[in-house]
């Protein structure tokens, strides 16, 4: 199928690309902020929602932009899948470092979000003095438009990379996510890399008076399954009640689950992350996370840390239930119960591995266990300084000083698949904020305006790291 000639896309790109050179090289980060924002505007009018069949369209207009600043149409490469589509671009570099590509992931599909629900309508780009707003603001159109825009930028400054700089933009990222593994398994040679980096969550956090505190780059993701548990039992009429009884035998087995703690569990990335937040926060809990640091064992810390609902997921493994159905009538014995299992997996553990232990622990060789949905296992990836300091020299001009915090998040996104297929991934994204305006998947989803042109100076600066020509200040 041809996208390229699509209207819309001609449409775009004469309104966008038709500027005068000198407002570019006068104040780039200015000038391509507008850019930017511009790409966005056009992307949150598009309801890329699952079924909508909205984003192959979308791809095809962001890959006009790609042509449009200079790209070859070879490096361009739009892959259709059912009614969505991923795009690939490559920015060939010069080879000079001798190095695999790096890889750029984000994703071009939304949630669904109902236009009653909303103060301002969720397709249409809105603003006030501090926020845009819109679907898809912060998760993910945000950071589609900003890496399109850097390569934009790059490309028209005449950047040259030492090594081939790759984006993959998904197309289901928020449902079923095959477009990423449709990539992973049929065109690797297109998006294979030394790492990816998923330009989708990480990033800077604001407190309440709005000072940046800290910069977060997620390492690894732990490993999303769920199991079905159900008790069986012969029945009967509810007048002549028997001993053995499917309810009872299932409450036995969740509060079996209800008494077992996985063990605590530490690895690189949650000890420094530990390390790192521990200043930043007042009393027990920083305290709680300085004790783990110097002691992994420390039965204090870690019960304090238990008890923190936004901390308990990165001390091991979880599972708890989440669901229950079963029985059949109000006057009959129940002759099939269910709880549906929520886990999430600790990294280096299989989702069998766990329901090994749920099985020992619930303790009823009677259940009946089934395995729900497909579950990825993620890899930690390994730690990577060369980001890392990459990260450093590209904040410093913005928030000097600022501590990087390696993270393990407790989600499934496409840096999973890429983990799976033997690419390191880390996610991170060059926006700040506080994490009490992230309305991502929820209602009124906003992003700061300062994003624009904090991210695209973030982005230039990194790239002038990891694949540069350090002679280009970008700013
Ligand atoms: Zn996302």
């Amino acid at each position: 199928m041809c996208y390229r000639n699509s209207f819309l896309g001609l449409l775009l790109f004469n309104l966008l690309f038709i500027n005068p050179s000198s407002a570019a090289d006068n104040d780039p980060v200015g000038h391509y902020s507008k850019r930017a924002t511009a790409l966005l505007r056009d992307a949150i009018s598009r309801e890329t929602v699952r079924g909508a069949g909205n984003v192959p369209a979308y791809a095809a207009t962001l890959q006009d932009t790609f042509l449009a600043a200079g790209f070859p149409s070879d490096a361009l490469t739009l892959v259709p899948y059912n009614d969505t589509a991923s795009l690939i671009v490559r920015y060939a570099g010069d080879g000079s470092s001798g190095r695999k590509p790096i890889l750029f992931s984000a994703h071009m599909d939304v949630v669904p979000a109902d236009p009653n629900d909303w103060l301002r309508h969720p397709f249409e780009l809105q603003e006030d003095d501090t926020f845009f707003y819109g679907r898809g603001v912060l998760d993910n159109k945000f950071d589609v438009s900003i890496l399109t825009t850097l390569f934009v930028w790059l490309k028209e400054s005449g950047f040259v990379p030492n090594r081939d700089l790759v984006i993959a933009f998904t197309g289901d990222e928020e449902s079923l996510q095959e477009t990423v593994q449709q990539l992973t398994r049929d065109y690797r040679d297109l998006i294979d890399a030394e790492y990816a980096l998923v330009v989708d969550g990480g990033g800077g956090v604001l407190n309440d008076a709005g000072e940046a505190i800290q910069f977060r780059v997620g390492f690894a993701e732990k490993t999303y399954a769920t199991f079905a548990m159900t008790a069986k039992n012969a029945g009967g009429h509810s007048s002549r009640p028997r001993a053995d009884n499917a309810i009872y035998d299932l409450a036995r087995a969740i509060q079996r689950l209800e008494a077992h703690q996985f063990p605590i569990e530490t690895n690189e990335i949650t000890l420094t992350y530990f390390a790192r937040t521990a200043p930043l926060l007042d009393g027990e809990v920083g305290e709680a996370m300085a004790r783990l640091v110097s002691d992994p064992s420390d039965e204090r810390a870690i019960a304090t840390l238990r008890a923190e609902p936004e901390y308990v997921g990165t001390l091991g493994t979880t599972c708890i239930p989440t669901m229950l159905s079963g029985g059949h009538a109000e006057n009959a014995l129940p002759r099939a119960v269910t709880a549906t299992v929520n886990c999430r997996i600790f990294p280096g553990h299989t989702p069998n591995e766990i329901l090994r232990e749920l099985q020992l622990v619930a303790d009823n060789s009677n259940l009946q266990w089934d395995v729900v949905g497909v579950p990825v296992s993620s890899p930690a990836s390994a730690f990577n300084n060369e980001l890392l300091a990459a990260v450093a020299v590209a904040l410093e001009p913005i928030h000097p000083g600022l501590p990087i915090v390696p993270q393990m998040g407790s989600g499934t996104t496409d840096g999973a698949y890429f983990r799976a297929a033997g690419i390191p991934s880390y996610s991170l994204s060059g926006i700040f904020i506080n994490p009490k305006d992230s309305f991502a998947h929820g209602l009124n989803e906003r992003v700061p305006r300062a994003a624009v042109s904090e991210s695209l100076r973030f982005w230039r600066g990194v790239i002038n790291e990891l694949a540069g020509d350090t002679s280009i200040t970008g700013s």
